[in-house]
């Protein structure tokens, strides 16, 4: 086998010399060129030879490189067609590591993931593309891949979003939505040197660590996620307005106020000031309401 060589910034110039490559910047890259931040990464992610993992852009290879040493299989989907000769390149010396050139918010995840790890859990890893974080994110979630943990880069102001709760200005649907599905924990972050070319942001290595069973108990997730969505888009608003005024709920202002006065903290408050189970318990009082009408 080869040794992952690409961290290191000469080796990575070489290779985009070698085939005269051009970044395209509607595809979000920012190719690492950092090999403490690779190590970081896979230490963080936990990665041993029973495991598949799923790497979401893998832009020439770099991190590839030190899955396919880690792991028993990586799957890697890049949707830059002008990557995939110069990945079998600098990939050539692996035999473990499947490439495809895909568009990931196209592809029905859940079945390559089964297809190609029998219905174990898969590790995701990646320096995701920022401009679709938070689809990849939520797309993996709701659609029920078998995961067992995420480790990405991300932007660092989103990574803060994942982690925070209630009170915070950045506490919003995407903290709920990760929460209720994983444990989150910042590993490291990272600044733009790090990076070919230099994002104009900074960035944090998140990981994700999937819950089993989710930490609260929710009779409909669709309704509990139109609940937090409709909370958290009008924030100026109370929460019984944002919910009233929300064209995919449907409830009267009295169900609403009822439900809101379930939890205890009068009907005025904003959406923002509730926790996850909060939320839960909000979203099973009006699926109760709703079956009684
Ligand atoms: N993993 C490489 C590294 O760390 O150097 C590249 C990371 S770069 C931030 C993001 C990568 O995602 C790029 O290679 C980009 O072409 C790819 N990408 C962007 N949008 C994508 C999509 N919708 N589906 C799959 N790959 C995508």
């Amino acid at each position: 086998m080869n040794k992952p060589v690409l961290g290191i910034p000469q080796n990575t110039i070489e290779v985009l010399q070698k085939y005269d490559f051009s970044f395209q910047k509607k595809f979000g890259q920012n190719f690492l060129i950092d090999t403490h931040v690779l190590d970081k990464i896979i230490r963080a992610a936990d990665i041993n030879k029973d495991d598949m993992v799923l790497e979401i852009g893998p832009g020439i290879g770099t991190m590839t490189q030190y899955l396919a040493e880690a792991a028993g299989k990586v799957v890697a989907v890049e949707i830059d067609k002008n990557l995939i000769p110069i990945l079998s390149d600098t990939l050539s010396g692996y035999e473990n590591i499947r490439i495809i050139n895909e568009d990931i918010l196209k592809m029905d995840i859940r079945s390559l993931a089964l297809e190609e790890n029998g219905g174990k859990p898969v590790k995701v890893v990646a320096n995701l593309p920022y401009y679709i974080t938070t689809p990849i994110i939520m797309g993996l979630f709701e659609e029920h891949v078998p995961i067992e943990s995420i480790t990405v880069m991300v932007q660092k102001e989103v990574a803060d979003r994942m982690q925070t709760g209630p009170g915070n200005k950045d506490y919003g649907a995407l903290s709920l939505a990760v929460q209720y599905y994983a444990s989150p924990y910042i590993v490291a972050n990272v600044p733009p040197n790090c990076f070919m070319p230099r994002p104009r942001v900074g960035s944090a290595v998140i990981r994700l660590t999937c819950h089993g069973q989710p930490p609260v108990e929710v009779e409909d997730e669709h309704l509990m996620f139109d609940v937090i969505r409709a909370s958290f888009n009008q924030r100026r608003k109370t929460l019984v307005n944002g919910l009233y005024n929300s064209d995919k709920l449907g409830f009267s202002k009295e169900t609403i106020i009822e439900a809101v006065e379930s939890l205890g903290k009068g009907a005025s408050i904003r959406g923002e000031s509730l926790t996850l189970e909060e939320f839960a318990k909000l979203s099973n009082y009006l699926i109760r309401l709703r079956k009684e009408e």
